[in-house]
């Protein structure tokens, strides 16, 4: 248990999007202070509302000396430009400050983006969320922390407010690592569930029994018994969105190519996707529109 001094107090919160701004918001609810910055100004006016002071620039909401500044922007060039652009973090900051990046990032520049950080005297830990819009606003989400223990042991608290299952999962980087694991488990089970219903129809079994009756046995997964109905049903609504599932295969694709790993599963189920995006306009469905480029 951290000593009451080394207690999180004070937050500054970085990237107020979908789930940037229900996080921010569940730290505020349980009564820490939190400074907040967007690019888009207008998106903080709802917890500015709230309690929330706003920062005019990342390197101004280091300087305000918060405990910590969790990230949750778009991707790993998003991330790298609010640490380290003209007026991002380290251009405010002072030794001491912890760093928690929410976003879904890259793990081997996650790892880079520490060393430069920790020259400075600054600790980054990556702690990546999965759990959707929904899971961030029900303080719900499932999150993957990778970096030092003992400021995991601080942090331990302030994750709280935002999440229900926090698993330290090893070193910087290692969360992103769990993270893109998690999207390949995904993406080739969601495959086998399209392929799976492609089948039951080609053989004229009603997919609807199928997927009663496999996920009654070893075949079940979330993937099946949440999205299987929906594909019946025509309902492509996100969910998460096969834009977002694109840009995680591409880390994971970066990644196992860096390794001379091959994952020829996980390709297949990119093309898939890329397939659903091009020929089907899905890029903002949800993954189960993966279907459309599987389903005849
Ligand atoms: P979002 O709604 O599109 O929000 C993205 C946020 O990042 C916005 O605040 C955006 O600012 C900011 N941003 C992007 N590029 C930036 C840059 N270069 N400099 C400064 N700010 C920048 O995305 P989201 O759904 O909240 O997702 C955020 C992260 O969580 C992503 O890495 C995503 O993969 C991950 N994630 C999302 C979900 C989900 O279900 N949505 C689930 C798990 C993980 P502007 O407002 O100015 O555009």
């Amino acid at each position: 248990m951290p000593e009451a001094s080394a207690l999180i107090h004070d937050v500054g919160y970085i990237g107020l999007g979908i789930m940037g701004s229900a996080m921010a918001a569940n730290l505020l609810k349980a009564g820490l202070g939190v400074t907040v910055w967007n690019r888009s100004p207008g998106k903080a006016d709802a917890l500015a509302d709230r309690g929330a002071r706003v920062a005019a620039s990342p390197a101004d909401l280091a300087r305000c000396r918060p405990d910590v500044i969790c990230l949750n922007v778009s991707d790993t060039r998003d991330v790298e430009a609010v640490l380290f652009g003209p007026e991002g973090i380290m251009a405010g900051a002072a030794a001491g400050l912890i760093v928690v990046d929410h976003s879904t990032i890259n793990p081997l520049a996650t790892q880079e983006f520490a060393h430069r950080l920790g020259e400075r005297g600054i600790t980054l830990l990556d702690a990546p969320v999965s759990g959707g819009d929904v899971g961030a606003r029900q303080g719900t989400l499932a999150i993957m922390v990778g970096g030092p223990e003992d400021a995991f042991a601080r942090l331990l608290p302030m994750l709280r407010a935002v999440g229900k299952t926090i698993t330290h999962v090893g070193p910087v980087g290692m969360g992103q690592a769990c993270k893109a694991c998690n999207q390949v488990a995904v993406a080739c089970n969601l495959m086998g569930v399209c392929e799976a219903i492609a089948l039951a129809r080609g053989l004229g079994l009603d997919p609807q029994r199928m997927i009663e009756v496999v996920g009654g046995g070893a075949g079940a997964s979330w993937q099946l018994s949440n999205l299987g109905p929906k594909i019946l049903a025509g309902d492509f609504r996100p969910g998460f969105m096969v834009d977002l599932v694109l840009k995680d295969l591409g880390i994971v694709q970066d990644v196992a190519q860096r390794r001379q790993l091959d994952l020829a599963g996980t390709q297949q189920a990119r093309a898939y996707f890329q397939q659903a995006k091009d020929h089907h306009a899905a890029g903002r469905e949800g993954t189960q529109a993966m279907a459309k480029a599987v389903l005849p």
